[in-house]
C-alpha cells in the first residue's frame, strides 16, 4: 500500500482546509526518523507562530493554520490517505453499541422506574425517544451537565438496553460485526502516534514553568513576551472580577465583560500582555484590587507566550483525539492502552492517572478536554474503563483530597466519574474482591473529616464551612453507588472485603455515635443558637446508606452474624462511660431496679446514635431471617448488656418528651429543629424508628416490670407515680402531665408498632399501604403530598404506585387544583389513632375527621386500635409489658385520679392513651384466646384488670374504674371508647369461660351477657331514636321553609300577573304591528324607526365612602377604576415591527392588521372621583415615605391598586348618563321624506365647505375644497345641517369634563407611550381608537367563547364597556370643535365620494369599524355654531347614525369583495338566490370599474358567501357600538346563539336589507362615483392582480400556540435548540412565546438587545413587539410559564401540564411524564384575550414578594 508521500499533494481534495500554506512533505512519515523528535520540532516551529496573537485571536485563522500545518499531515500519515475520505468511510462502517452522548448543564435526562437498574442510569432525548421505555413508566430530569448517556450498556438496564439507533445493524449496515476494523498499518501508525501526542498533551497540560518550555520545545531565541493570566474560580462573583479588571487595567467596561464571560467560559484568560515587568505588576494590581472586594485574591499568572501557546494547542490536540475515538474501537483500544503504560520499573504513574492526579490544578476549559476524551475513550469500551476504574480507586484519596480542597463544581472535577463506574454493578464487585473500595472509601472519610473531631474523637461541626462539608458529601455519596447492586452470590473474598468495609466504616459511625451533646440549659436561654444542620445533613445522607450495609448484612447469613458482632462491639465500646457511677435503686409496687444514675435532664446528651440504631437495624433482620437462633454463638448473653443497648435509644426519646414539655426552652431553636428531623421522613427509619426498635428489643429481653422501671426512670417520673402529692406549681405538674403523655405513647409504640419486617410477619408492601392508609385518614391528598411523606430507598423510590389503588381510589382535578387520592371505604377499619409517625397535629386532625366520619354514618365515636399482626418468636415476649405488675399500677393510678377529679393531675389525652393500652392488652388477650387453647394462654391482662389488690391504692380494679369513668363530665367525648373497652372485657371473659368448664358459672355468665347485651341493644336503639328524631325535625324545618315560600307566591302573585299580562299587552301590539311591516319598532337602533333608549336610573355606590349617588350629568364625577393597556391580541400580521413610541405617530386610520391596539378594562368597581383623588393622594404619600419598599406598582405612570378587588389599574372612567333620545315618529316621517343620502351628503359637504371657507380668511387654508358636483341644489346653503332639528349640548359639571380629560390624556399617554399632553391634538384620535378597539377585543372573546353577543357579558365588563362608550361621546365637549372637525373630515374622506384628502389611504389600508366609531362620535361637531355649542337632535342623529353606517358598511363590503376575488371556490353550490343574484350583478359593475382586474368568473353565490360571513364581526361590533351608545335595547335573537338568526337580527337592528348587495341598489347614484374611486385606487388595483395580498375577512381570531400533547416533545425541540446568536455549548434556557411559537434564548447576556439604552434580555425585548409589552412565555426546561409586562414586572404561572395525577410540576422535579390539560390552556388563552395578564402579574406579586428581586429586565 501507498504511503502518503507517494500520493502526491493531497491539498486539494481537502477542500476546505486548504490553507494558507501548501502542507509541506511532513517529515515524519519517513519512518527514518523518529517520530516523536519530528512531531516536537514541528510543533516548536508552529505552534508559537499560530497562537501568537493571544489577546486579540483570530480564532478562525488559527483553526486554519493548525490544520495546515499541523493536523492535516499528521492525520495523512496515520490513516495514509486523505483523512476525509478516510474518515468518511469509518463512519459509515456502523457505529458503537454506546450512545455515550455527555449531557450538558440543564440538558434533559429522562430514566425509566421499571427497568433502570438504579436511577443514575439514564438516556439522551434521541436514545429515550427510540427505546422501549418511552411507554414505561419514566422520568425526565434536567442534567446538572458531566454525565453520559447509558443506552448500550447492558449492565444499566434490566430490560431494553439498546435504542433502535444504537442496536447493532440498526444504522443500515449490513454487516453484523458493527465496528469496522482498522488494517494493521493504521494500527501501527496509531501505535506510533498516539504515544508522542498523548505525552506532548500530558507533559504540556502539567506544566509548571512559566518562563521556560521543555528542552525539545525551545528552538528559538526567547523573547520577552508574556501575557498576564487570569483564572476562573467559584468565590468571585461577575460584577467581582469586571470591577477588579476595570480598577487594575484601567480598562473599560466593555473589556472587562468581555475577558469575564471568557474567562468563566474557558477557564482562563490573558488579560495582558507585554514584558515579564509590566504582566508582573498587572497581576499584582488584580490580586490587590479583588482582595479589596472579596476575601481572596484573584487567581493571576504571568506565562511566557510560548507556554501558553502550547498549552493552548494541547488541548486542540486533545479533542482532535476525541473526535478520532468516536471513529473506532481499535483507536480506543490503542488509546487506552498508550494511557494506562507505566513506565518499566518506574514508580510514576501512567498518563491517564497523573492527568486525573493534576486535575483539580487545571483549569476549567482543560478539564473540560479531558473529561471528555475519558468518556470518548475509557468509557466506551468496558475492559478498559474497569482499567480506570482500577487506577481511579488507587488514587481515590489523593484525588477526593484535592477535589475538596479545589474550588470548582463537583461536575468540574474528575471525582464527579465515579458515579460512572461505581454503579456499573459487576465493576462495583470487582472494585469491592480486587480494590477494597469500601475500605479505601470510608478510610478517605476518616482522613478528610478529622478536622471535625473533638477531643472525646466524636464529630463536632461547629463552625464548619458549608462548602467543604458538600465537598465531603460527594465522598458519602460514593459509598452509596458501591452499594447500589446487592449481591445475589457471595464469594468468600466478596464476604471478607465487605466485612472489612463494614468494620471501616463502624469507625466512621464511632465517631458519630453520641456526638455533638448537648446539656439542658437552666436559668439562662444559651447566647448563639449552634449549628445543627451539618450533622443532621450527614445523618441524611447517610440514612439509605446505613440501609443498604444493613441489607447487604442480611442477604448471608454468615456475614450478618459476624457483622452483628462487630457492631455489638463498637456499640458497647462506646457506652463505657458513665461506668464509674454507684448504682442505685429503685422500688416500686414489689419490684426492684438497680441502675447507674442518669438524669437526661441534667446529664448531656446526644441525639446521634447511628451505631445502635444500626445494630437495632441488624437485630430485626436475624429476627426476619431466623438467624437469630445462632446469635449466642456470635455474643454471648453475658457479653449482650441489654440494658446498655436500651440506654442511649432511650434518653434520645426522652429527649423529646422533655422537649415537648418544654422543659428544653432555653436550648433554643436548634434542639427544635434537630428533635423535629429525629422524627421527620427524611431520617426517622434511621434515627426515631431505629430508638423504637431498640426498646422493642429491649422489651422483648429485659424483665417487664424491670423494663417499665427503667422507663418511668429515665422519664423521670418515678415520684409521679408513687403516692406522694406533687407540688402545687402550675408549671411543674404540666411537665408532669406532659412527660407522662409522651411516655404513655411510647409504651403504646412498644406494643403496638410491629410494621416492620421482622418484628412481625410483614411485607415492605404491607408497611407502606399502612402508612398511606394514616396519611388519608387525616384528608384525601395528592400523589406528590403522599410521596412527600414517605420515606424514599436509595433508588429514590416509596414504592407508592404498587400499593396505592389497593387502599385508595384517584379524584381527577378541576381547572386549578390538583387530583388527590381518597382512602377506600374498606380501609377505614385499619385506622390507629397513636400511629407512630404521626405528628401531634396530624394525630389530632386524623382523630378529628375520623371521628367527623362516624357521627356522620350515625356510628358510635369510638377509635380502638385495630388489632395488631402478631410479633414474630425473638419479639412475642414484648407484650408482658402489658399485663406486669408495674403496667397495671400505672394504668389504675391514672384511671384513679381521672375518677377522684384530681384535675390537675390528669388530661384527656392521658386517659385515651390508658383506654388505648387497655385496648391493646384486650385486644391480646382475645387473639391469643382465639388461636390457642385457655390453659396454654398464660397472658392473663383480663385477670390483672379485674383482680383486686390487697392495698389501699388497688382497692378497686380497673373494670370498676371504667364504669366510674363513664360519669366523669370532663369525658364525655371518651364514652364511646369506654363502651367499646368494656365490651371487650366482656368478649374476652366469654372466651375463658367458654373454654374452661362449662359448669362453672355457666348461667351467671350469660345472665350477664345478656344484661350487658340488653344495655348494648338500649344504646343503639338510643341511638336510633337520636337519629330519626333528627331526620324529623329537619323534615319540619323544609316543610315550614317551602310553606313561607308558598305564602309568598300568593301574596305577590297579583303583582307577578300583572306585569305578565302588561308584558303580554305590549307584545300584542307589536305584533300587530310587525305583522303589517314585519318589523320590530323597538329593537331597532338606526334610522328614522330607531326604538327609544332604555335608561334606567343609575344610582351606584362608591366602594371607598359606601354613600350612594345617582348618576347626572350635573352631578359630582363618580369613575371607575380602569386599565388601559397597549395590545396585539387581535394582531393579523405578528412579524410586522410595532413602533415602540408613538411621538410621530398618526392614530386616526387603523390599518386592517390591527397590529396594535389600545385596550381599556376595568374591575368595575365605582368610586367617587374626590374620594379616588384622596385614595390615590394618600397611597402615593404612603409609597414615598417607604423608600426602600419595592413598588408593585409605578405611582409615577398613575398606576394604583383597586381598593376593593386590588387588580391593577391605571387610570378611571368617567360614568357619564346616556342621554335620553326619542323620536317622534311624525317628525321622522316628514324628515324622512326630505333626507335621503344624496341630499344629506349634500348638506355635509355644504357645511364642510362652508367651514374651510370662514377658517380660510383667517388663517391658511385647512381645509381643501370640496367638489361641489352633483345636483348643486342651490337651496342648500351652510346652516341648512341645522334645519333638521338641533339641541343644546349637554351640560357636565366640572367635575364630569375634568375626569374626561384626565382619562383620556391617560389613554394617549398609554397608547402611544408618550409624555401627557392635554393639548395634544390627537387625544380625541385615542379617545375613538381605543373605544373601537375595546369592542373589537369583547366581540373576538364572546365570538370564540361561543358566547351571544348580548347579556352574556361578565358584569365588569358590562360596565366597563357601557361607561366606555358614554366617555367616548362625551369627550368630544372637552375638545376644541375645529379639531375634532378637522379629525371628522379627514375620517369622511374615506367614505364620501366627492371628497378625497391627500393622506386619505386607500379602502384597503383601514379598519372601517374604526371609521365608523370615530365618525359617529365626531359628527356633531359638524354642528357647532361660533360660539354656540349645538347638536343634532334625535331625529337628525338618527340620520347621520344611518348614512355614516351605511357608507361604512358599503366600504366594507367593497373590502370584503376585493380581498376575496382571488378565492377559488372549495364546493360548488347551486345556490342561486336572490342574493347571489344580486352579488353576479354588483360584480359585474366593479369589474367595468376596475378595468377587468376584477374577474367576473367568480359565482356570485361564492361572493355572497364570503360577504356573508366575512362582514358578521363589523355587523357584531357595530350592533355592540350603537347599543351601548344609544341604549336601544337589541332583538332577542342577539341574546342567542344561533348563526342564522344572528345575522337577519343584525341586519333588523342595524336597519339594512338582509341582502346587503341591495344597499348598493338603493344608493346606486350616489354610490357610483365613489365605487370608481375606490376601484381606480393603485392599491386595490395591485391587490386584484395579485401583487399584493389584502387582508381576508373575518379576520382569523388569534389563539395561543399549539402545544404538543406529550411535555418531552417540547423537551425534545429545547435540546435541539441552538441560540442564533453563539455557538458555544453552554447552557440555555430556551423560552417558547406563547403567542407566537417564537423559542427564545433566555437569560443569557448573548441574545441581550439594547433598546433606547438599555440592556434587555431576549423575552423582554421581544415581548415589546410580540405583545406590545405583554406577553407569556412557557419556560420549557422549567416547565413554568412566565407572564411579563414591561421591563420590570413578570410573574410565574403553573404550565398547563399535568402528570397522571393531575399535578404540574414545577421545575420538572418529580420528573413525571407530562401531558397537555386543554382546560389549563384555554384558561391562559383566555387570561390573553381578556387582557388580564397585567392583573395577574400584579396580584402574584402582591401575594408572592419573592419575585421582587427578580430582574425580570434581562429575562
Ligand atoms: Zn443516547
Ligand atoms: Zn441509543
Ligand atoms: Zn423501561
Ligand atoms: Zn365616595
Ligand atoms: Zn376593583
Ligand atoms: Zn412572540
Ligand atoms: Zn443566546
Amino acid at each position: 500500500m501507498a504511503d502518503g508521500a507517494d500520493r502526491g499533494p493531497v491539498a486539494g481534495a481537502a477542500g476546505g482546509r486548504a490553507a494558507a500554506q501548501a502542507p509541506e512533505p511532513a517529515m515524519w512519515c519517513d519512518e527514518r526518523f523518529d517520530f516523536q523528535a519530528t512531531f516536537l520540532q514541528c510543533l516548536a516551529k508552529h505552534v508559537p507562530n499560530i497562537y501568537s496573537a493571544e489577546m486579540d485571536p483570530l480564532v478562525e485563522k488559527q483553526e486554519e493554520m493548525v490544520q495546515a500545518a499541523i493536523l492535516y499531515p499528521l492525520e495523512c500519515y496515520l490513516f495514509g490517505e486523505d483523512p476525509d475520505m478516510f474518515l468518511e468511510k469509518l463512519q459509515q462502517s456502523g457505529t458503537s453499541q454506546l450512545c455515550g452522548k455527555v449531557f450538558k448543564g440543564g440538558e434533559t435526562t429522562y430514566s425509566c422506574r421499571d427497568c433502570a437498574v438504579d436511577p443514575t442510569c439514564v438516556l439522551c432525548i434521541d436514545c429515550f425517544q427510540n427505546s422501549i421505555h418511552k411507554n414505561h413508566r419514566y422520568k425526565m430530569h434536567s442534567s446538572t451537565g458531566g454525565g453520559f448517556c447509558d443506552c448500550g450498556d447492558t449492565e444499566a438496564w434490566k430490560a431494553g438496553p439498546l435504542c433502535t439507533k444504537h442496536e447493532p445493524g440498526a444504522s443500515g449496515s449490513p454487516k453484523e460485526n458493527s465496528e469496522c476494523q482498522l488494517n494493521e498499518e493504521i494500527m501501527e501508525h496509531s501505535r506510533r502516534v498516539f504515544p508522542s501526542v498523548i505525552k506532548y498533551i500530558v507533559d504540556m497540560l502539567i506544566w509548571e514553568e512559566e518562563k521556560e518550555l521543555p528542552e525539545e520545545l525551545t528552538i528559538r531565541e526567547k523573547v520577552d513576551s508574556y501575557y498576564c493570566v487570569l483564572f476562573n474560580d467559584e468565590h468571585h462573583s461577575y460584577d467581582h472580577v469586571i470591577y477588579s479588571l476595570q480598577r487594575a487595567l484601567g480598562c473599560e467596561l466593555g473589556e472587562a465583560q468581555l475577558h469575564t464571560t471568557a474567562i468563566d467560559k474557558e477557564g482562563r484568560r490573558a488579560v495582558k500582555a507585554g514584558h515579564y515587568a509590566s504582566c508582573q505588576e498587572a497581576k499584582e494590581e488584580i490580586k490587590r484590587h479583588s482582595e479589596n472586594v472579596s476575601q481572596r485574591p484573584l487567581h493571576v499568572e504571568v506565562l511566557h507566550a510560548d507556554v501558553m501557546a502550547h498549552q493552548k494547542f494541547a488541548l486542540r490536540l486533545g479533542s482532535w483525539l476525541n473526535k478520532l475515538m468516536s471513529y473506532s474501537s481499535d483507536f480506543r483500544q490503542i488509546f487506552c492502552q498508550i494511557c494506562l503504560k507505566e513506565e518499566a520499573g518506574s514508580e510514576k504513574p501512567c498518563f491517564i492517572s497523573k492527568l486525573m492526579l493534576w486535575d483539580a490544578r487545571l483549569h476549567k476549559g482543560a478539564r473540560k478536554v479531558l473529561h471528555e476524551l475519558i468518556f470518548s475513550s475509557f468509557f466506551m469500551e468496558m475492559e478498559y474503563k474497569k482499567s480506570f476504574a482500577v487506577e481511579f480507586v488507587k488514587y481515590y484519596k489523593a484525588l477526593q483530597k484535592e477535589y475538596i480542597s479545589d474550588d470548582h463544581d463537583r461536575f468540574l472535577s474528575v471525582t464527579a466519574l465515579s458515579v460512572q463506574m461505581f454503579t456499573v454493578p459487576t465493576l462495583a464487585r470487582h472494585l469491592i474482591e480486587e480494590q477494597n473500595v469500601i475500605t479505601t472509601i470510608t478510610e478517605t472519610l476518616l482522613e478528610v473529616l478529622p478536622e471535625y473531631l473533638d477531643k472525646n474523637d466524636k464529630f463536632n461541626f461547629q463552625g464548619y464551612s458549608q462548602d467543604k462539608l458538600t465537598r465531603v458529601y460527594s465522598v458519602i455519596f460514593d459509598l452509596r453507588y458501591i452499594l447500589v447492586s446487592k449481591p445475589t452470590v457471595w464469594t468468600d473474598r466478596l464476604r471478607e472485603r465487605f466485612l472489612e468495609g463494614f468494620v471501616s466504616f463502624l469507625r466512621v459511625l464511632t465517631c458519630m455515635q453520641g456526638m455533638e451533646e448537648i446539656k439542658r440549659q437552666i436559668g439562662q436561654h444559651i447566647e448563639v443558637d449552634p449549628d445543627w444542620e451539618a450533622a443532621i445533613t450527614i445523618q441524611m445522607q447517610l440514612k439509605n446508606i446505613l440501609l443498604m450495609f444493613q441489607e447487604w448484612c442480611a442477604s448471608d447469613e454468615e456475614l450478618l452474624l459476624r457483622s452483628y458482632r462487630e457492631c455489638h462491639k463498637a456499640v458497647m465500646r462506646c457506652s463505657m462511660n458513665g461506668r464509674s457511677r454507684e448504682k442505685t435503686v429503685f422500688h416500686l409496687c414489689g419490684h426492684t431496679l438497680e441502675s447507674r444514675p442518669y438524669r437526661v435532664s441534667a446529664d448531656p446528651v446526644s441525639i446521634h446514635l447511628p451505631l445502635s440504631r444500626t445494630l437495632a437495624g441488624l437485630h430485626v433482620r436475624l429476627s426476619k431471617t431466623g438467624a437469630i437462633s445462632r446469635l449466642h454463638e456470635f455474643v454471648s448473653p453475658e457479653e449482650f448488656q441489654v440494658e446498655l443497648l436500651v440506654e442511649y435509644p432511650l434518653r434520645c426519646l426522652v429527649l423529646v418528651a422533655q422537649v415537648a414539655a418544654e422543659m428544653w426552652r432555653r436550648n433554643g431553636l436548634s434542639l427544635i429543629s434537630q428533635v423535629f428531623y429525629y422524627q421527620d421522613v427524611k431520617c426517622r427509619e434511621e434515627m426515631y424508628d431505629k430508638d423504637i426498635i431498640m426498646l422493642q428489643i429491649g422489651a422483648s429481653l429485659m424483665d417487664p416490670n424491670q423494663f417499665l422501671l427503667l422507663i418511668l426512670q429515665r422519664y423521670e417520673l418515678a415520684d409521679a407515680f408513687k403516692k406522694i402529692k406533687p407540688t402545687k406549681d402550675q408549671d411543674l405538674i404540666k411537665q408532669y402531665n406532659v412527660l407522662i403523655e409522651e411516655m404513655l405513647q411510647i409504651l403504646i409504640y412498644i406494643v403496638g408498632e410491629r410494621y416492620v419486617p421482622g418484628i412481625s410477619n410483614v411485607t415492605k408492601e404491607d408497611v407502606i399501604m399502612r402508612e398511606i392508609i394514616h396519611l388519608l385518614c387525616i384528608e384525601p391528598m395528592a400523589h406528590s403530598a403522599i410521596t412527600k411523606s414517605l420515606p424514599e430507598n436509595e433508588n429514590n423510590e416509596t414504592g407508592l404506585e404498587n400499593v396505592i389503588n389497593k387502599v385508595a381510589t384517584f379524584k381527577k382535578p378541576g381547572v386549578s387544583g390538583h387530583g388527590v387520592y381518597e382512602l377506600k371505604d374498606e380501609c377505614l377499619k385499619e385506622f390507629n389513632m397513636f400511629f407512630y409517625h404521626y405528628t401531634k397535629t396530624q394525630h389530632s386532625k386524623a382523630e378529628h375527621t375520623q371521628k367527623k366520619r362516624r357521627k356522620q354514618e350515625n356510628r358510635d365515636e369510638a377509635l380502638p386500635p385495630p388489632p395488631p399482626p402478631d410479633f414474630s418468636p425473638a419479639f412475642s415476649n414484648v407484650v408482658r409489658i402489658l399485663n406486669c405488675d408495674v403496667m397495671m399500677h400505672i394504668l389504675r393510678t391514672l384511671l384513679q385520679r381521672a375518677v377522684e377529679l384530681e384535675t390537675h393531675l390528669w388530661t384527656e389525652a392521658m386517659i385515651q392513651m390508658v383506654l388505648h393500652l387497655l385496648s391493646l392488652g384486650l385486644l391480646e388477650e382475645k387473639q391469643q384466646l382465639q388461636k390457642s387453647p385457655e390453659e396454654e394462654v398464660t397472658f392473663d391482662f383480663y385477670h390483672k384488670a379485674t383482680r383486686m389488690g390487697s392495698s389501699a391504692l388497688n382497692a378497686v380494679n380497673v373494670l370498676m374504674l371504667l364504669e366510674k369513668l363513664k360519669r366523669v363530665p370532663q369525658l364525655e367525648a371518651q364514652k364511646d371508647t369506654v363502651n367499646w373497652i368494656l365490651q371487650m372485657f366482656d368478649v374476652v371473659k366469654r372466651l375463658r369461660e367458654k373454654s374452661s368448664l362449662v359448669t362453672v358459672g355457666a348461667t351467671s355468665g350469660s345472665e350477664a351477657t345478656k344484661g350487658d347485651e340488653s344495655t348494648q341493644d338500649k344504646e343503639k336503639a338510643e341511638r336510633k331514636r337520636k337519629a330519626e328524631a333528627a331526620r324529623l325535625h329537619r323534615q319540619k324545618i323544609m316543610a315550614q321553609m317551602s310553606a313561607l315560600q308558598r305564602n309568598f307566591i300568593e301574596t305577590h302573585k297579583l303583582l307577578y300577573e300583572n306585569t305578565l299580562e302588561a308584558q303580554g299587552k305590549d307584545d300584542a301590539i307589536m305584533e300587530e304591528e310587525s305583522t303589517s311591516s314585519a318589523i320590530d319598532y323597538s329593537r331597532i337602533a338606526l334610522g328614522p324607526k330607531r326604538g327609544p333608549s332604555v335608561i334606567e336610573k343609575e344610582v351606584l355606590t362608591c366602594i371607598l365612602c359606601q354613600e350612594e349617588q345617582e348618576v347626572k350629568f350635573e352631578s359630582a364625577a363618580m369613575v371607575l377604576s380602569a386599565c388601559v393597556q397597549k395590545s396585539t391580541a387581535l394582531t393579523q400580521n405578528r412579524s410586522r415591527i410595532l413602533e415602540l413610541s408613538g411621538d410621530t405617530l398618526d392614530p386616526l386610520f387603523m390599518h386592517p392588521d390591527l397590529p396594535c391596539g389600545t385596550h381599556t378594562g376595568s374591575c368595575g368597581h365605582v368610586m367617587h372621583a374626590a374620594c379616588w383623588q384622596k385614595y390615590f393622594e394618600a397611597m402615593q404619600l404612603n409609597f414615598r415615605q417607604r423608600l426602600h419598599v419595592e413598588q408593585i406598582f409605578d405611582l409615577e405612570n398613575g398606576e394604583y391598586l383597586c381598593p376593593l378587588c386590588k387588580s391593577l389599574c391605571n387610570t378611571v372612567i368617567p360614568v357619564v348618563p346616556l342621554q335620553a333620545q326619542k323620536i317622534n315618529s311624525e317628525d321622522a316621517e316628514a324628515v324622512a321624506q326630505i333626507l335621503s343620502l344624496a341630499r344629506w351628503l349634500e348638506i355635509v359637504t355644504v357645511r364642510i365647505s362652508g367651514y374651510s371657507v370662514k377658517n380660510a380668511k383667517g388663517e391658511k387654508q385647512s381645509l381643501p375644497p370640496f367638489t361641489n358636483k352633483g345636483t348643486g341644489n342651490s337651496t342648500l346653503e351652510f346652516h341648512s345641517i341645522l334645519s333638521f332639528g338641533v339641541q343644546s349640548s349637554a351640560k357636565y359639571s366640572s367635575s364630569i369634563k375634568e375626569m374626561l380629560i384626565l382619562f383620556a390624556t391617560t389613554i394617549y399617554r398609554v397608547g402611544l407611550k408618550v409624555a401627557p399632553n392635554e393639548a395634544d391634538s390627537r387625544i380625541p384620535m385615542m379617545t375613538w381608537s381605543t373605544c373601537a378597539f375595546t369592542i373589537q377585543c369583547i366581540e373576538n372573546l364572546l365570538e370564540t367563547e361561543g358566547k351571544p353577543l348580548f347579556g352574556s357579558l361578565q358584569n365588569r365588563q358590562h360596565s366597563g364597556l357601557k361607561a366606555l362608550v358614554q366617555f367616548a361621546a362625551a369627550q368630544r365637549t372637552t375638545s376644541p370643535q375645529l379639531l375634532i372637525q378637522k379629525h371628522l373630515i379627514r375620517l369622511l374622506g374615506v367614505l364620501l365620494p366627492n371628497y378625497k384628502g391627500e393622506d386619505t389611504p386607500s379602502l384597503l389600508e383601514v379598519d372601517m369599524f374604526h371609521i365608523l366609531v370615530g365618525a359617529v362620535l365626531s359628527f356633531p361637531s359638524l354642528y357647532w355654531e361660533d360660539a354656540v355649542d349645538l347638536q343634532p337632535s334625535s331625529v337628525s342623529s338618527a340620520y347621520n347614525h344611518l348614512y355614516l353606517f351605511h357608507l361604512t358598511t358599503l366600504a366594507h363590503i367593497m373590502q370584503i369583495v376585493i380581498s376575496s376575488a382571488t378565492e377559488s371556490p372549495t364546493a360548488h353550490s347551486s345556490d342561486n338566490g336572490e342574493e347571489a343574484q344580486s352579488a353576479q350583478s354588483f360584480c359585474r359593475e366593479v369589474c367595468q370599474y376596475t378595468s377587468g382586474c376584477f374577474s367576473q368568473d367568480i359565482p356570485g353565490w361564492l361572493v355572497w358567501d364570503c360577504v356573508k360571513k366575512g362582514i358578521m364581526p363589523y355587523l357584531r361590533c357595530a350592533a355592540l357600538f350603537f347599543h351601548y351608545l344609544l341604549g336601544v335595547s337589541p332583538p332577542e335573537e342577539l341574546l342567542q346563539v344561533s348563526e342564522e338568526g344572528q345575522f337577519k337580527a343584525l341586519c333588523s337592528y342595524l336597519s339594512l336589507p338582509t341582502n346587503l348587495f341591495l344597499l348598493f341598489h338603493e344608493y346606486w347614484d350616489t354610490v357610483n362615483p365613489l365605487l370608481q374611486r375606490w376601484c381606480a385606487d393603485p392599491v386595490v388595483l395591485s391587490c386584484l392582480k395579485g401583487k399584493s395580498i389584502a387582508i381576508r375577512y373575518p379576520r382569523k381570531r388569534n389563539h395561543l400556540i399549539e402545544l404538543p400533547e406529550d411535555y418531552s416533545c417540547l423537551l425534545n425541540q429545547a435540546s435541539q435548540f441552538r441560540c442564533p446568536r453563539s455557538s458555544d455549548d453552554e447552557q440555555k434556557h430556551p423560552v417558547l412565546c406563547l403567542f407566537c411559537g417564537a423559542m427564545l434564548c433566555s437569560q443569557n447576556t448573548c441574545c441581550q438587545e439594547l433598546v433606547n439604552g438599555e440592556e434587555l434580555g431576549a423575552c423582554t425585548s421581544h415581548a415589546l413587539q410580540c405583545g406590545a409589552g405583554v406577553c407569556m412565555f412557557l419556560k420549557i426546561r422549567e416547565c413554568k410559564v412566565v407572564l411579563i409586562e414591561g421591563k420590570t414586572r413578570g410573574c410565574l404561572y403553573p404550565a398547563p401540564y399535568l402528570d397522571e395525577y393531575g399535578e404540574t410540576d414545577p421545575g420538572l422535579k418529580r420528573g413525571n411524564p407530562l401531558h397537555l390539560c386543554q382546560e389549563r390552556y384555554r384558561k391562559l388563552h383566555l387570561l390573553w384575550q381578556q387582557h388580564c395578564i397585567i392583573e395577574e402579574i400584579a396580584r402574584s406579586q402582591e401575594t408572592n414578594q419573592i419575585f421582587f428581586g427578580f430582574n425580570w429586565q434581562l429575562l
